[in-house]
């Protein structure tokens, strides 16, 4: 069937940051609704250990390792997908790091490495697996991870929230512009999640040659709203592959968030009653 995706029953779906976390999580949501899995990764070890996991509940799994800093990689990835399944209907773009600290603290070497991940390697995964999709000619669905700092500024996590930020921006103006094509598109911003997301940051900085401040810098993060820390990885899942299915746009896992949300919309739309009460007109 072409279109918007109606289940995942037979369907090919790819996740970037599948070793691990969220990425997991959907992973094996997706398989236990149907669908066939690639999982890439930055991390050989945890994606080979993913894959056999998933194998051994019964689910058809495969494994790329890619890092999704570099477009080539990510292009390898689009290709070996579409190889290994036949047809690649959902992909989740997720992987992701973080580096906390107040902006004054953050190096170039910081901004670089978190918007090359966090911002790039979401671009990339539109340029490498956009214009397969349209080939295919039949739907799809698109869907990312940004995060609660995407959508309000969190102190302690300016260059998280720049690149986040990018990627709900890149979500809602996808959205408007694949719908024609039957490919849906979904943003995924959550609150905190208990996964491994910090120590994965600090390792996977520290391996590469950018090895830098992260391990200081991934300290407190300044305050945040009170939320329901009842909220598992599994539920995330669950909800993200709901919202692929009634392609929803905005997938909201705390409804803690919503306050701070509706006050930085009513904080822009107050701006136009002050910029009008001191006598602008336009
Ligand atoms: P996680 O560390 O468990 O999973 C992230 C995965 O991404 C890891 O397996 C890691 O190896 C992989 N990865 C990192 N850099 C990569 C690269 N360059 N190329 C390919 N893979 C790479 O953490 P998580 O919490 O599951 O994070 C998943 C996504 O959720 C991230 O985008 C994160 O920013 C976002 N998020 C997490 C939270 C939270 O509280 N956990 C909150 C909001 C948003």
């Amino acid at each position: 069937m072409d279109g918007f995706l109606s289940s995942f029953d037979g369907r090919g779906a790819v996740i970037t940051g599948g070793a691990s976390g969220i990425g997991l999580a959907t992973a094996a949501e997706f398989a236990r609704r149907g669908a066939s899995v690639v999982l890439a990764d930055i991390d050989q070890a945890s994606l080979e250990q993913a894959v056999a996991r998933l194998r051994a509940d019964g689910f058809t799994a495969h494994g790329v390792r890619c890092d999704v800093r570099h477009l080539d990689e990510v292009v390898h990835l689009a290709d070996e997908a579409f190889e290994l399944l036949g047809h690649v209907d959902v992909v989740f773009s997720n992987a992701g790091v973080v580096i906390a600290g107040p902006l004054t603290e953050m190096t170039h070497d910081d901004w670089r490495w978190v918007i090359d991940i966090d911002l790039w390697g979401n671009i990339h995964a539109v340029e490498a697996f956009l214009p397969k999709l349209l080939e295919q000619g039949t739907g799809g669905h698109i869907a990312f991870t940004a995060s609660f700092a995407g959508l309000v500024p969190n102190v302690g996590l300016g260059t998280y929230g720049v690149a986040k930020y990018g990627v709900v921006g890149l979500a809602e103006t996808l959205a408007r512009e694949v719908k024609a094509n039957g490919i849906g598109v979904s943003v995924l911003c959550p609150m905190v999640i208990e996964t491994p997301l910090v120590s994965n940051s600090e390792r996977i900085r520290s391996a590469g040659p950018e090895a830098a401040s992260t391990a200081e810098a991934t300290g407190a993060v300044g305050s945040l709203p009170s939320q329901d820390d009842s909220m598992t990885v599994d539920d995330v899942a669950r909800l993200t592959a709901d919202a692929i299915v009634a392609n929803r746009l905005y997938v909201l896992p705390h409804s803690a968030a919503r306050q701070s949300i509706r006050r930085r919309f009513e904080r822009i739309d107050r701006t136009f009653d002050e910029q009008a009460a001191e006598g602008w007109k336009h």
